[in-house]
């Protein structure tokens, strides 16, 4: 086996199985028991700083491509890969902005609201934080071939770095499902795109079967490495905050790889020592796709110590089969009504002691033109952040004086049908609709005088 030079392994979540494999191999689920994997780290063997600001002497020597990576960057809290096989295009240079405008809008003190735009990534969103590890690891396992299934983000991001790696590319997405931001991209850096007649939870069924058959390195975020490359969004925020934890972390939630990482990091970051508090985290699912609300605030679900009642998930799943479910928001990348990491997301609910809950469509695109007036602007996904915090203000959940980061996952321009439409219909709280003109000065003197 390829990786007895670092001190990592892969491990089944299901404490039953609770099976060890090395990370010479890739797999997306555990062989014995079909749960899902996590990376390990034997602690005592990683050459771990004292502090997390150790970290920030990194931007000294950034003409190293590993010091300048958002991710490399803390590669001793990622160590399962030899340097030499490790896949950087510059991703995770993100910005971390105090937004008073936005805080005081919603009813937070002006100085506690940060946004963390994870849409300044190569590919335009947070999902390079994860590609660059998952790369890394396909570099490491000798992988030829990749695949994903995609709301759109993933396909971009593993059509870029795929190309980095010179590995082939096969990507499937959800026939008309995808924002057009997105489809360009996966087109434009030469993924084979495939267009199913499906939503992304068919997609994601086929890839899995897809893989199997001709031996593809699967990259959606069943790949635990991927979320070991995404935990680094949560230490980019505690460097922006000047080695700081908020109190709070908002996210949104599709397939909740996100949400399981950052209660990963946390987790890992309080049991090192090299933080002493971890910050709750909320959860925010659209309506239209609002499994993880449903099963954890109305059916009780728990992560119970790994032991997850999965005849609740079986049955709730037959359900929506029988319903002939099929998810429905205008935040496609969000649009997922059987998430992948829920286990882990549990997980990382009872880690943060965090919340989640549901906003509309209506309150996402009102959030987003939010984020767009006074902020740096985000896809309709990430203003599921805001759109939910403004629920947990209102409800006290949150309180003003607490400092909140929120995930801003994706780039303004991925999806700009939803913000033309949101503008031109006029029917939203921020609508800022184009004004019609005669080709006439004095017509546009007066329209422009008000
Ligand atoms: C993938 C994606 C999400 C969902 O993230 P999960 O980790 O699957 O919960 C949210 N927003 C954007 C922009 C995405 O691309
Ligand atoms: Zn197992």
């Amino acid at each position: 086996m390829a990786n007895i030079e670092k001190p990592a392994i892969q491990k089944c979540i299901n404490p039953d199985c609770a099976a060890e494999y090395s990370c010479g191999q890739g797999m997306f689920k555990c062989p014995q028991c079909s749960d899902l994997l996590d990376v390990i780290y034997d602690w005592d063997k990683a050459p771990l700083p004292d502090k997390m600001a150790d970290f920030g002497k990194r931007w000294a020597t950034r003409n190293n491509p590993l010091d300048f990576s958002g991710v490399w960057r803390f590669r001793e809290l990622l160590d399962f890969c030899p340097d030499r096989h490790k896949v950087t295009i510059g991703e995770g240079q993100t910005i971390l902005e105090q937004n008073c405008a936005i805080a005081q809008h919603i009813g937070l003190e002006p100085d506690k609201l940060f946004l963390e735009y994870e849409g300044c990534n190569p590919s335009g969103s947070f999902k390079d934080n994860g590609m660059t590890a998952a790369f890394s690891h396909a570099m490491m396992v000798g992988a030829k071939d990749s695949a994903c299934a995609s709301t759109g983000n993933t396909s971009a991001s593993v059509a870029l770095y795929a190309h980095a790696c010179g590995m082939k590319c096969v990507v499937f997405i959800g026939e008309g499902r995808i924002a057009f931001g997105k489809l360009s991209q996966a087109m434009d850096y030469g993924a084979q795109t495939i267009q199913i007649a499906g939503d992304f939870d068919d997609c994601m069924r086929q890839v899995k079967d897809v893989c199997t058959e001709l031996n593809l390195y699967l990259l959606n975020s069943l790949n635990p490495f991927r979320l070991e490359g995404q935990k680094t969004i949560m230490y980019r925020i505690i460097e922006g905050m000047g080695w700081n934890v908020p109190d709070w972390i908002v996210v949104p939630g599709g397939n909740l790889g996100n949400s399981s990482a950052f209660g990963k990091a946390f987790g890992e970051l309080k049991s090192l020592g090299l933080i002493d508090k971890i910050p709750r985290m909320a959860i925010i699912n659209a309506t239209g796709a609002d499994t993880l609300t449903d099963l954890v605030n109305n059916k009780g679900l728990k992560w119970n110590n790994g032991n997850v009642d999965h005849a609740l998930i079986e049955n709730y799943y037959k359900k929506l089969d029988v319903e002939n479910f099929s998810p429905h928001t205008c935040a496609s990348a969000i649009e997922i009504s059987r998430p992948v990491n829920l286990k882990k997301c549990l997980r990382a609910i009872d880690i943060t002691n965090g919340v989640v809950l549901a906003v509309t469509d209506e309150e996402i695109l009102d959030a987003k033109a939010l984020i767009g007036k006074f902020g740096l602007g985000c896809e309709p996904a990430s203003a599921a952040t805001i759109a939910g915090l403004i629920h947990l203000l209102e409800k006290g959940t949150v309180q003003k004086d607490q400092t909140v980061a929120c995930v801003l996952t994706g780039h303004p321009l991925k999806d700009p049908d939803a913000t033309v439409n949101y503008h031109k219909q006029s029917q939203g709280k921020y609508s800022n609709p184009p004004l019609q003109a005669p080709n006439d000065m004095d017509a546009l003197i007066k329209l422009i005088r008000g």
